[in-house]
Order: C-alpha cells, then sequence, then structure tokens
C-alpha cells in the first residue's frame, strides 16, 4: 500500500510541488507552522529514522542538502530548521520519513 507521500509523488493527490529529482521531492506543508513550510521526502520510503539502515545515508544526506538549496532559494538568509519527527513521541503523523524545512520568522528554542 502506498503511504500519502507516495500518493503525492505519483500525483494522485494533490500538493504544491516546489522541488523534485530522481531521489526525493519537497512540497508546501498542507498546515503550515511558519511562512516558508516545506516538506522534503525521499521518494523510496524510509518510514523513520529508527529505522533507517547503513544503506539509506546517502539519501537521508541528499535530503539536507536539498532542504538547504531550497532555503536558500526561498531567501531565508536569516536562518532556518529542519526537523524529522520520529516516533509518537516526537509527534510522526505520517510514517514515510520527511525533513521539515521550516522559517521566515524567529524560532523558538527548546521547541515544544
Ligand atoms: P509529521 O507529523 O512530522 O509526520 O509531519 C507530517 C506533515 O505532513 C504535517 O506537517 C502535515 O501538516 C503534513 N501533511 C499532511 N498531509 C499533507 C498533504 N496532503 N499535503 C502536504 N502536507 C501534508
Amino acid at each position: 500500500m502506498k503511504t500519502l507521500f507516495q500518493k503525492i509523488a505519483d500525483r494522485e493527490i494533490p500538493s504544491k510541488m516546489v522541488y523534485e529529482d530522481d531521489i526525493c521531492f519537497a512540497i508546501e506543508d498542507i498546515n503550515p507552522q511558519a511562512p516558508v513550510h516545506i516538506l522534503v521526502i525521499p521518494k523510496r520510503v524510509i518510514a523513520r529514522l529508527s529505522s533507517a539502515t547503513d544503506s539509506d545515508a546517502g539519501t537521508l544526506g541528499h535530503l539536507l542538502v536539498v532542504a538547504g538549496k531550497v532555503a536558500a532559494e526561498r531567501g531565508l538568509s536569516g536562518g532556518f530548521r529542519t526537523v524529522i519527527n520520529s516516533g509518537p513521541d516526537a509527534g510522526e503523523t505520517v510514517p514515510h520519513l520527511h525533513v521539515h524545512l521550516i522559517g521566515g520568522r524567529k524560532l523558538a528554542w527548546p521547541p515544544g
């Protein structure tokens, strides 16, 4: 069965796609928590960080490089945050690993 994000990648569910390559794609979050809130998502499903293996290292690195490039394209020169929620205590709701790219306002620390 496809994950929500696989359906989005396959254009079965509409989204605002802002980036795509062979390894990953990026979409606007449907419920943005900041002026910029983009999800960078691998096309090959990794459920969450705790199920990632050594063979996922290249993909995981690529997601972060793409997040940095998208942040630059959005003009987030003052900074931004990348977040991966892993598991229920972190608030993970979609079991298909994704990097949240959040910015465009001053972000509080520690996060909630
Ligand atoms: P997480 O809670 O870390 O698993 O993040 C899942 C994110 O996916 C949340 O920020 C949701 O707002 C977002 N989301 C859920 N459905 C969609 C959708 N159809 N299009 C874009 N973002 C979505």
